[in-house]
């Protein structure tokens, strides 16, 4: 039986094409600047999100950290949704190594509401945290793949302006939000000191992130990422993949939403499970159980679903993730649907 991989999409393996460009990419070394594809990729990363710069950076994790690293200040308060990854996926990173303190808000489905941003913003006093960045993410992981739109960016990034407070965007999967809204991802990253997307999760690279900014911010975060044990040498060998996921990622990203979209609807259909179709906006489908099916044990359905042959990821006590992605056709799609069914059954 084949396994249908639903778990996240960055179980994608590099295909033929991917590693030839591996095998055969100009390298130098990195921390000479002197890795050409390395050059290549932050100089079109960088266009690609409308921003002066970029550094490739192993992770999203270490992209997201150095921006906070250097838009933040020790003892200082970070504005973000209490679901964010930084949060609750990055160890505890921005305060072990920034001396970060995160003020979360819970938002629903993941969209920080612009007055509660401005709310949460400490007032000059004594006794209280510098308010010191904001930070925004699109999509949002862990509210189910959901979407800013641009206005609601705007109102956000115009409180950041009018308190004097940088504002980082964590876009893992950017281009996800650009491709749903039929937008270009430098329209939802202007505006932004700092941009970090992933080149490892759907647009399919093994390795990797860019983290986008001004010249001068981009040059002292090549410091921080060899400070933080990121600096790299013959990188291009990685970075090859990166240009090609760059490259040729985002125009597949359409077919993962519709995968995701279709998978949401036989969901909604099966007994059991609750969710509603509508909310399902790119690659994410975020589901929960009923005490009908698998006592409403999140565990429990993972382990059966698995059995079946369809791996996903829980989320909470009774919460379920499927992520689609490229090594994830239509066809095995409409498989897992059926083993589902047959589960639920
Ligand atoms: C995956 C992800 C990251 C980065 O994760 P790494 O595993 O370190 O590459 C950051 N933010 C979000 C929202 C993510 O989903």
């Amino acid at each position: 039986m084949e396994i249908v991989d639903l778990r996240s999409d960055t179980v994608t393996k590099p295909d033929a094409e991917m590693r030839r460009a591996m095998a055969e990419a100009e390298v130098g070394d990195d921390l000479f600047g002197e890795d050409p594809t390395a050059r290549r990729l932050e100089e079109e990363g960088a266009a690609a999100l409308g921003m002066e710069a970029a550094l490739f950076c192993p992770s999203g994790t270490m992209g997201n950290e150095i921006a906070l690293h250097l838009l933040g200040r020790p003892g200082g308060e970070v504005v973000c949704d209490a679901e964010s990854h930084i949060v609750w996926y990055e160890g505890s990173a921005m305060t072990a190594l920034s001396g970060l303190l995160p003020r979360t808000l819970p938002s629903p489905r993941g969209l920080l509401d612009p007055a509660a941003v401005e709310a949460a913003i400490a007032p000059d006093a004594v006794y209280r945290a510098r308010t010191v960045m904001l930070e925004v993410e699109n999509t949002h992981n862990m509210a189910g793949g959901t979407v800013y739109d641009r206005p609601r960016l705007e109102a956000i990034l115009d409180v950041g302006r009018r308190h004097g407070l940088p504002v980082h965007l964590d876009g893992a999967r950017l281009f996800n939000a650009a491709v749903a809204l039929g937008v270009s991802a430098a329209s939802l990253a202007a505006g932004f000191d700092s941009a970090m997307v992933s080149l490892s999760k759907g647009l399919g690279a093994p390795i990797g992130s860019l983290l986008c900014g001004g010249r001068d911010f981009i040059h002292e975060a090549r410091r921080v990422r060899k400070m933080f044990g990121g600096g790299m040498r013959q990188v291009g060998i990685i970075a090859a993949a990166g240009l090609l996921a760059l490259r040729d990622g985002p125009a597949r990203l359409a077919g993962d939403h519709e995968n995701a979209a279709r998978l949401a609807r036989a969901l909604a259909e099966t007994p059991g499970i609750e969710i509603d179709p509508a909310t399902v906006q790119t690659n994410i489908v975020i589901f929960s159980l009923t005490p009908e099916l698998c006592g409403g044990s999140a565990a429990a359905f993972v382990e059966r679903l698995k059995e079946a042959g369809v791996l996903a990821m829980t989320v909470s006590g009774n919460r379920v993730r499927f992520v689609t992605h490229r090594d994830v056709s239509a066809g095995r799609i409409e498989q897992a649907i059926e083993r589902l069914r047959r589960l639920a059954a």
